[in-house]
């Protein structure tokens, strides 16, 4: 996959990466496929909003998440 342009995601694959987009631990490319689908989708905005939870509890660094898709915590 690092060798590969990430094109277009579908939901799927978003929901697969979504925990690494909130611990900020995706490839610069991939990040970006995630925020051009979350523009898009409402239930991956949602989804997202329960990583960021998740993640939270679980005490790993989720601060940039809301930061770089939003604009703002
Ligand atoms: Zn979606």
């Amino acid at each position: 996959m690092a060798n590969e342009p990430v094109g277009p995601l579908d939901c799927e694959e978003v929901r697969d990466l979504l925990y690494l987009f909130v611990t900020n631990e995706l490839e610069p490319d991939e990040n970006t496929a995630v925020c051009l689908h979350l523009a898009d989708c409402e239930a991956c905005r949602t989804a997202m909003s329960e990583h960021v939870q998740m993640a939270t509890r679980l005490g790993a660094v989720v601060r940039n998440a809301e930061i770089r898709y939003y604009g703002h915590a």
